[in-house]
């Protein structure tokens, strides 16, 4: 996809601080973290957001948490972390290609809106 900057990270043509990389994703820490961890987990395949995803997506999805499960306890985050993927303009979706934050290192607030 043409002027996306999360492919162009993924194309190594932006450069990020990856924490994580295999065929099908890639984890990498957030430019302006809202956290003391912020990462962000994106697949490599260009999905615009949640709204795009179809059954075809069931098995990245699922990779995609099992990798963040396990960045987890590579990272230390064991007092907890939240997992938000915001979808379009309403949630404030910057970044039109998918992608999971990945939160952690202070108390949040438990509310979401
Ligand atoms: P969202 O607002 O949910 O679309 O999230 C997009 C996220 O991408 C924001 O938290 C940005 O700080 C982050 N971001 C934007 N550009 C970069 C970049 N070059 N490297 C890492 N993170 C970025
Ligand atoms: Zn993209």
């Amino acid at each position: 996809m043409e002027d996306c900057l999360f492919c162009s990270i993924v194309k190594g043509d932006i450069p990020s601080t990856k924490v994580y990389e295999d065929d099908v994703c890639l984890a990498f820490r957030d430019i302006n973290p809202l956290a003391p961890t912020h990462i962000l987990v994106i697949p490599k395949e260009h999905i615009a957001s949640c709204a795009e995803l179809g059954e075809e997506h069931e098995a990245l999805i699922g990779h995609i948490f099992t990798v963040i499960a396990k960045l987890s306890k590579e990272l230390g985050l064991k007092d907890g972390f939240r997992v938000v993927s915001n979808s379009g303009i309403d949630a404030g979706q910057t970044v039109g290609h998918l992608h999971f934050h990945v939160l952690a290192g202070k108390p949040m607030n438990a509310k979401m809106v």
